[in-house]
């Protein structure tokens, strides 16, 4: 059977940035497995630009960024397995993968870097009324027929949702010389980057309708119109706002969801918000020795971000090896993460196992705040210091975003605009968590900024 110290499963930005930082980290027998016939995962397709400001302080277009990592991976002779489907991880790490050289074959590794990216939410999923005629697409779909395949999905388009693919997909229609006729979002913010919305729907008049969705598909073979209606704050349509568009073309473009079986299939813990796995701040799952970065983790806002928080997870895996090789314990030996303390905080302090979880402390997402990742951290054993990504789940103006320990208020930052649709991040020193004694929790929550 084949063995590495490290397997890296998805070969986007992501797990591009792990191999390498993990590499520079002194490991040598890492392995990269990738479905796709090439390396760069869904930014293959992304041919606009707006990539690696923040990596690289350049703007590239999504498959310009992937080539610098795919550079820096070849540069250092990292193994890469394209073409191979990774089809099961068990929690012991054995990788059970396929491809049509080698058939079916299992490679035992002694850490793992999920890094599978997100998949589109289909419109099963969305219960849209009418019939199933041709012309209905993913955002993501028409993507990669315009972009990849040369193939135009259609010419009058209604888009349904304002993801940033959705929002992108309708300039870059736009620009290939369809009439993109409105943009339908069913709340009442966006759930894509301001940016965009400027860039890619204000700059070619497209409009954008909040509160709406579509209440009628016409056409049996394909699509010959969609009506759109307002919809009321519990989200049902209200009579008499419908507004009908002929189109051949609908795209959906209603929010990313992380790839979540091989991870569900590892036995690691996932949240039921962010749809990936719990993580403590080293990005090790409830799993010892299983990571996870990248969009598989929660759904980033910007490839860069993805990237910057795999390098950290290739450091941290390759910590993990080491500590293996030198026949030390590691921290998750000393205490795994607890699930149910995560989801439910007060769990973690309470009961006999108290000696065994008390180094970690959860993150809770209180008061608008959506999310948090890490969703745990271990005061004693993190870094010198912590990005702390989150999101919240409504558009607040003017508020300020607090860090608490326990009760205690630790800072207030003022915020002119948060949204949904943008990553938001807070830095943790571990300094900070070590002068405060009896950590018990650490809390975001949204607040109003007059109470500082
Ligand atoms: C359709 C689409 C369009 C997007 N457009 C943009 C954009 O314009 N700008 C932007 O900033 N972000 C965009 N995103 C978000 C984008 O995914 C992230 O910014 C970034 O690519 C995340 O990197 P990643 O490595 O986590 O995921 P990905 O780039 O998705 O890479 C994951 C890789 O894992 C592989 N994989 C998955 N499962 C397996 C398996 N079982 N075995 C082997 N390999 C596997 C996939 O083939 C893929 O190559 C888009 C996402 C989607 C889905």
């Amino acid at each position: 059977m084949l063995s590495y110290d490290l397997v890296i499963i998805g070969a986007g930005p992501a797990g591009l940035s792990a191999a390498v930082s993990a590499y520079d980290a002194g490991i040598r027998s890492i392995l990269v497995i990738e479905r796709d016939d090439r390396l760069g995962g869904i930014l293959n397709q992304c041919i606009h630009n707006g990539f690696g400001l923040h990596m690289f302080k350049e703007e590239l277009t999504g498959p310009e960024y992937a080539q610098r990592f795919i550079d820096q991976v070849a540069k250092r002779g990292i193994e890469c397995r394209q073409g191979t489907m990774v089809m099961d991880i068990s929690s012991d790490k054995l990788v059970t993968a396929m491809n049509s050289r080698d058939g079916m074959f299992q490679i035992q590794a002694r850490a793992i870097i999920l890094a599978m990216g997100c998949r589109e939410r289909s419109r099963g999923a969305l219960n849209i009324p009418g019939y199933r005629p041709a012309g209905i697409f993913s955002a993501g779909t028409a993507q990669r027929l315009v972009n990849m395949e040369g193939q135009m999905p259609g010419h009058k388009v209604v888009i349904l949702g304002s993801g940033d693919i959705g929002l992108i997909m309708a300039r870059r229609m736009t620009l290939e010389g369809a009439k993109v006729q409105v943009v339908a979002e069913l709340m009442p913010y966006s759930g894509g980057l301001k940016r965009n919305i400027v860039q890619c729907l204000n700059d070619f008049d497209i409009p954008l309708k909040l509160s709406h969705t579509v209440v009628d598909i016409e056409g049996k073979d394909r699509v010959q119109a969609v009506t759109i209606a307002q919809v009321d704050e519990k989200g049902r349509p209200i009579p008499g706002t419908e507004e009908r568009y002929e189109c051949d073309t609908l795209l959906l473009s209603c929010g990313l969801i992380p790839e979540n079986e091989l991870s569900r299939s590892s036995g690691v813990t996932l949240s039921p918000v962010t749809r990936g796995p719990v993580v403590n701040d080293a990005l090790e799952t409830s799993v010892p020795g299983i990571f996870a970065a990248g969009n598989v983790l929660h759904v980033h806002d910007l490839a860069d971000y993805a990237s910057q928080e795999a390098a950290d997870a290739g450091r941290h895996a390759a910590e993990y090896i080491h500590a293996l090789n030198a026949g030390k314990q590691t921290v998750s030996d000393r205490a795994e993460i607890s699930a149910s303390s995560a989801v439910n905080p007060k769990s973690s302090s309470a009961g006999s196992e108290e000696s065994a979880l008390q180094e970690i402390i959860p993150v809770l997402a209180t008061d608008g705040v959506r999310y948090t990742v890490p969703q745990l951290v271990r005061p004693a054993s993190m870094a010198e210091s912590l990005t702390l990504r989150f999101r919240v789940g409504a558009e607040f103006r003017d508020m300020a975003v607090a860090l608490y320990f326990n009760d205690q208020k630790i800072s207030s930052r003022k915020k002119r605009v948060m949204a949904p649709g943008e990553m938001e991040e807070i830095k943790l020193k571990k300094s900070q968590l070590a002068d405060f004694p009896n950590l018990k929790s650490i809390r975001l929550a949204i607040e109003s900024s007059r109470s500082e």
